[in-house]
């Protein structure tokens, strides 16, 4: 295992740069948010920011090295994308069913929601109507290793990109249907097209059975479907929703050649926040989806202080909203009205989010 240990001065640079516009754009936070921010200045096991640790070769970091991405060169980048009051609205286009029964589809996807909305804080998140697969017009083929149905993700960028309102800032696919970017390979999690504003993911493979013998997403190894005989996607299998799934499709996850990722992760590169390397970060890249689980569910300080200077929310605000999230469903009245929402796996970052509080809330002397 090895930390990758950044000094104290590098990280300053990092999340507040040298440049003098910059250092006096940071001045304007409250007494509280800069030292909420600097915590990430000392990160340690029992701070509230942890430096990256590397456990193996396959990891994302010394798998793909890249540039870091500090507050400065984020910044400056002329292609990022930045909402403004013409575009202003994240939608979520679900594809296909989600969960067994129709009413957990709906409950789910208004999770999700409702997450995004907290996370992306300040903007609006709004779910457009689910569409079948063959709406979509895609192509499809079952995976010849694995025999479970794949849907083409070119196909659903197009799709996506017609579907795509006016007062975007993006808009997301997402589907419980596996995902494949051309014949050659033999899956992706998710594609993106960053500078349209377009992705695509797919929560299949968060399933904790889809890796074994007797997955109920497997086809008889016989069956060839037509193309366009959507048919075969009637009554298919989709993963049971389990609090697992859920957090695992709040967070991220990627494989490599940069072309896989989920929701919050994948919406974060939209803004122009490029993979972390300073601290544990949900921005950080991952390989395999051990390594996603490793990651924090939020933003060390620099990604936060890049989300915050797009979206000019105040810091606190960000994390009361994401604390009522995952607390809103565990009144009594709430868990007779409705599904409970399976938030135990989130146990660890609401923890994380009082602690967060505390400090921010916390007045001098
Ligand atoms: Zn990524
Ligand atoms: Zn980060």
């Amino acid at each position: 295992m090895e930390v990758i240990q950044r000094s104290a001065d590098e990280l300053q640079t990092a999340l507040v740069s040298k440049r003098q516009d910059l250092v006096k754009l940071y001045s304007k936070y409250t007494n509280e948010e800069k030292r909420f921010l600097e915590e990430g200045l000392h990160p340690g096991p029992s701070h509230i920011f942890q430096a990256i640790t590397v456990l193996s070769d396959s990891d994302w970091i010394p798998a793909h090295p890249e540039k870091s991405q500090d507050f400065e060169s984020f910044y400056r980048d002329p292609n990022r994308m930045t909402p403004n009051a013409n575009h202003n609205t994240i939608y979520i286009q679900p594809i296909g069913s989600i969960g067994v029964a129709g009413f957990q589809t709906d409950q789910y996807v208004e999770w999700l929601r409702g997450y995004c909305q907290a996370f992306f804080y300040g903007l609006s998140v709004k779910l457009l109507p689910t569409v079948s697969v063959a709406d979509t017009g895609c192509a499809f083929r079952v995976n010849s290793n694995s025999h479970n149905l794949q849907i083409l993700t070119g196909d659903l960028l197009q799709f996506l990109g017609k579907q795509k309102p006016e007062d975007a800032f993006c808009i997301v696919g997402i589907t419980m249907i596996d995902l494949y970017p051309k014949d050659s390979w033999n899956f992706v999690f998710g594609q993106a097209s960053l500078n349209r504003g377009i992705g695509v993911f797919s929560f299949a493979r968060y399933d904790d059975n889809f890796y074994s013998r007797n997955y109920a997403g497997r086809l008889q190894t016989q069956l060839q479907p037509k193309p366009g005989h959507y048919s075969v996607f009637d009554g298919y299998y989709t993963p049971p929703i389990t609090s697992t799934l859920l957090l695992r499709s709040c967070k991220k996850l990627e494989t490599y050649n940069c072309c896989l990722q989920t929701m919050t992760h994948e919406i974060g590169h939209m803004f122009g926040i490029k993979h972390c390397q300073w601290l544990s970060c949900v921005m950080q890249g991952s390989n395999h989806l051990e390594e996603s689980d490793r990651r924090p569910l939020d933003f060390c300080p620099i990604c936060l202080r890049k989300l915050q200077v797009s979206i000019n929310f105040k810091i606190a605000e960000r994390y009361k909203a994401l604390l009522h999230w995952m607390e809103e469903d565990q009144s009594p009245a709430a868990a007779c009205s409705s599904v409970p929402k399976p938030t135990e796996a989130f146990q660890t970052s609401k923890l994380w989010l009082y602690r967060c509080l505390d400090v921010l809330l916390k007045q001098n002397g």
